[in-house]
């Protein structure tokens, strides 16, 4: 491809609440458009990308014996309503109604679609196992789309279901895509973690999280340096608030005591937290036992009011305006300071069931804690989820656990009989009893991998793209268009490279050098092939991007190299 046709739009600036680095770099390098709140158009070069993206998913798929299928977008509300997630799913479900009125769904995952195919296709166990997959576009209205594809209202997902006939299926099946996404987030170049997870909504028993490890994400895992064992917090602070041990091993934490002022106002709060009064911009009221509890949201964070109302175990929740807040003049104290737990809870009163809080919800960054309130001190006891386990030896091996943020780029589920239950997919057996199908899905969020694999590869220059994803592998760049021996060099060494079945993009701009190089930078394929001063004695420089070693190479070399 020759650079001066190409649709690359490369900025200077970006947005300043671009926030994070792999989403100011998609549009500095000319990946992305934002074309509203959560939804972007990839350009030519963040389409190859993506697209590398999807061929790895589509072989690991392939290899693991999953078969590709394509299912629609627009979902028939019934279906929904027949599994119970119409109403569960929240105001994530984008919803709409055709001109007769009919509702519908755009799909968020595919979980009631599949399972109503395979109801009507397959009757029998001689037809199970069987695991298929598509990959197609998702829409969440997601509270915070936020950090670019990180967190899209529109986005790629990879998902696959499995249906089996016995558990035992199930656990050969859920382990065939276990081990396909190592492999699929191994190609990708991923430095990641699969973390025991909490089932959350969805409802199953056994599930893992893919976390790429990266400062922006909005998860935090623990894990032990020296063997397997790793951990969503989610999961584990929830096993430290319930008694006794654990079957993940973390020992109970000792809560922390703060002694609390009485906080009054949002002013007060703000102080206290030592954050701005405005970075506190949501708020809950809960009414439990008469006795108002305030849990303070950070402002960036979802919340999921469902969730929310299972775990405290109340059936209302009311959204307080600030004005509200600052009336509620009985707050007797916070807990904790803000940290990378997200929800805090304010009290002044003991209440019941809030004692047994546990974390749990399987929303980003949404954390309970165990709270004791002591009424007359003003005091609050809590488990600080920075200090769960800081010092805490793994059970596993005995060393030392970590802690690491996370981007979930994958979550596979045992789902069990769930849906195929409410949906009724059923087979017969050997004789002829009729069970439910045990099933099993797995989601990748393919747009997220490719923000995630720019989290991890990137420096103050650009991009620094793995092989296997990198747009083009190799970039040529010409320094003088208006040098015909420069022209025809170049000329002669992109005829060869592409012929050899090399991707390349060919710099022929006539642009300054130096805003050439700087884009290449930015571009950050694994190769650049610089074309300029020495074209006479036929030489070259090459800079491989990730060392950033630049050597001469004879064009003979090269050229040899490639046939
Ligand atoms: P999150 O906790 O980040 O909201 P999730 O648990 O809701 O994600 P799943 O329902 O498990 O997501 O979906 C499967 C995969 O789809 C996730 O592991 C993630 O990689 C991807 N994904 C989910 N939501 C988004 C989104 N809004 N934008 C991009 N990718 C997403
Ligand atoms: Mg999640
Ligand atoms: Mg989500
Ligand atoms: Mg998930």
């Amino acid at each position: 491809m020759r650079q001066q046709r190409l649709l690359n739009p490369t900025l200077r600036d970006v947005p300043g609440d671009a926030e994070a680095a792999s989403h100011r770099l998609m549009l500095r390098a000319g990946l992305i458009r934002q074309l509203s709140s959560g939804i972007y158009s990839y350009l030519p070069l963040g389409l190859k990308a993506l697209q590398h993206i999807q061929t790895i998913v589509r072989e690991e798929m392939d290899r693991a014996g999953a078969q590709e299928m394509l299912m629609p977008a627009l979902h028939p509300a019934e279906l929904w309503k027949a599994s119970g997630r119409w109403d569960v799913y929240g105001p994530e479900l984008m919803r709409l109604e055709d001109r007769n009125g009919r509702e519908f769904a755009l799909g968020a995952t595919h979980e009631e679609v599949i399972t109503t195919l395979i109801k009507d296709e397959i009757h029998s166990y001689k037809k199970l196992p069987v695991t298929l997959y598509q990959i197609q576009t998702k829409y969440r209205d997601e509270r915070r789309p936020r950090f670019g594809l990180l967190r899209g209202r529109e986005f790629l997902m990879k998902d696959a279901y499995s249906f089996d006939r016995s558990t035992s299926g199930l656990d050969a099946s859920y382990q065939a895509m276990f081990d396909a996404y190592v492999n699929i987030f191994t190609r990708c170049g991923l430095q990641f973690r699969a973390v025991e997870a909490d089932s959350g909504a969805i409802g199953g028993t056994d599930t893992h999280e893919f976390m790429a490890l990266a400062d922006v994400g909005e998860d935090t895992i623990v894990h032990c340096p020296s063997c397997q064992y790793a951990a969503n917090l989610e999961k584990a602070t929830g096993v430290i608030t319930n008694e006794g041990t654990s079957s993940t091993g973390l020992p109970q934490a000792q809560p922390t005591k703060i002694h609390t002022p009485g906080v009054t106002s949002i002013k007060q709060l703000s102080q206290f937290l030592t954050i701005e009064p405005q970075q506190i911009i949501k708020s809950v009221a809960i009414k439990a036992e008469g006795a108002p509890v305030i849990v303070l949201i950070r402002g960036d964070l979802e919340i999921n009011e469902i969730k929310l109302k299972q775990v405290l175990g109340v059936a209302e929740i009311t959204m307080l305006s600030e004005a509200e807040i600052q009336a509620l003049g009985s707050i007797a104290g916070f807990i904790g300071p803000v940290g990378l737990s997200s929800v805090k809870l304010l009290a002044d009163t003991s209440i019941q069931g809030l004692n047994n809080a546990v974390v749990g919800a399987n929303e980003a960054d949404y954390h309970l804690q165990h709270v004791d309130v002591q009424r007359d001190l003003g005091e609050l006891t809590y488990v600080d989820v920075r200090n769960v386990g800081q010092g805490e030896s793994c059970i596993h091996c005995g060393n030392e656990l970590a802690f690491a943020r996370g981007i979930e780029v994958g979550h596979v589920f045992k789902l069990g009989t769930k849906y195929s239950e409410s949906l009724g997919a059923t087979f017969s057996d050997e004789n002829g009893v009729s069970e439910p199908m045990i099933m099993g899905c797995y989601g990748i969020g393919v747009s997220r991998v490719l923000a995630a694999v720019i989290e991890q590869h990137q420096d103050e220059r650009g991009i620094i793209w793995p092989n296997a994803i990198a747009p083009y592998s190799i970039h040529l760049l010409t320094v003088q268009v208006k040098d015909e021996a420069q022209m025809t060099l170049s000329e002669e060494i992109y005829q060869t490279l592409t012929s050899a079945g090399y991707s390349v993009l060919w710099d022929d701009r006539e642009e300054r050098p130096g805003v050439k190089f700087n884009d290449a930078d930015l571009l950050g394929f694994p190769l650049r092939l610089t074309v300029g001063k020495k074209t006479s004695e036929r030489i070259i420089e090459c800079k491989e991007r990730r060392q950033g070693e630049v050597y001469e190479l004879n064009v003979e070399q090269l050229l040899t190299h490639c046939q």
